[in-house]
């Protein structure tokens, strides 16, 4: 049998061995526990890391998709509310970094932790330090499901008001044209739309359980819908009180701009419309969607609450933000 050049000396220590049984057993239990210690390092750090990494990742995205929320108008609240969820998810203070991206639509929160290794220390590691990070980004929604039959010509003072000290402010949406000189809108129009029908029946019916299809803003050929003629004062006092009394929060108030709650039915989606200068039934271009809370309704048919804004599950567009965006984590 013909070793290697230089393998002599291994030949000797192994030829060593056989000639001492108890000195080999020795080293072959020594070899072997060697062996198992790195194994036992591996397995029990790995473990120890992939659930650290497991930990950071999900309070990443929780950071994340909760500052996204504030963006883009309030920047700073999104970086306070995005490290604020990171710690509640058990991150160390000192151990997230937010980020606003240069778009100003979009968060990436930063998570880390040094672990203590236990085994690996005898490969001579103590500690490493384990990252995660998610990203968020938000936009306008393109399309938007049950929203209620009123359309809104926007104006600057509907901007939604919102955060510390800041008063919101109550907004007529739906009400006679035809008494304020000046208005946008034409002839035998009072802001109702008629969607998937026509008649008060369909349009009350729209108020009170929101239209049962997905209004979508057109990419090049933009979203005709059409105006619903007539006050229709009867129809939407009776759905807009159906939606004020089925709220069930707050005690006898009930929801309001202060305090209300998600999903409560006095919160609507209503469409944007480029115009209403229609005459009598006609068409009208969907330009996007707003989120009202709706506060009141008189015999009239007027219509008072507040813009805010919302988020929905639908796909993002690039159309103007007049409040109810959708929101995504990114990676
Ligand atoms: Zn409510």
């Amino acid at each position: 049998m013909a070793f290697p050049e230089g393998v002599g000396f291994l030949k000797g220590i192994l030829r060593d061995i056989f000639s001492e049984r108890k000195g080999s057993v020795l080293i072959i239990v020594a070899v072997a526990l060697v062996a198992l210690l790195g194994i036992a390092a591996l397995v029990v750090d790995a473990g120890l890391l992939y659930y650290t990494k497991v930990a950071l990742s999900n309070a990443a995205d929780a950071g994340a998709l909760a500052g996204v929320q504030r963006l883009p108008k309030y920047p700073d609240e999104a970086e306070s509310v995005a490290e604020a969820y990171a710690i509640n998810n058990g991150v160390d203070e000192g151990g997230v970094t937010v980020e606003i991206m240069p778009d100003g639509s979009t968060i990436r929160v930063t998570t880390s932790k040094t672990v203590s290794l236990g085994f690996a220390r005898v490969l001579g590691f103590s500690s490493t330090n384990v990252t995660a990070s998610a990203k968020a980004r938000v936009g306008t929604a393109k399309s938007a499901f049950g929203v209620v039959p009123f359309g809104v010509i926007w104006k600057p003072e509907f901007e939604p008001r919102e955060g510390e000290g800041v008063e919101p402010i109550l907004q007529i949406i739906k009400y006679n044209p035809h008494t304020k000189k000046g208005e946008d809108i034409g002839p035998g129009n009072f802001a109702a739309l008629a969607l998937g029908g026509t008649g008060g029946k369909v349009y009350e019916e729209n108020i009170k359980s929101g239209y049962q299809m997905t209004l979508e803003i057109g990419d090049t050929i933009p979203t005709i819908i059409e105006t619903e003629p007539g006050n229709m004062a009867g129809p939407t006092e009776k759905g807009v009180n159906y939606r004020l009394n089925g709220c069930e929060h707050h005690g006898e108030d009930g929801c309001t701009i202060d305090n209300y709650v998600k999903g409560c039915p006095r919160l609507v989606i209503v469409p944007v419309v480029k115009s209403l200068f229609a005459s009598g039934r006609d068409d009208v271009e969907l330009r996007g969607f707003a989120a009202f809370l709706l506060k009141e309704v008189d015999a009239e048919g007027n219509v008072w609450g507040w813009f805010l804004r919302m988020a929905i599950e639908e796909d993002m567009g690039s159309g103007d933000d007049y409040g109810v965006v959708s929101y995504r984590l990114e990676e």
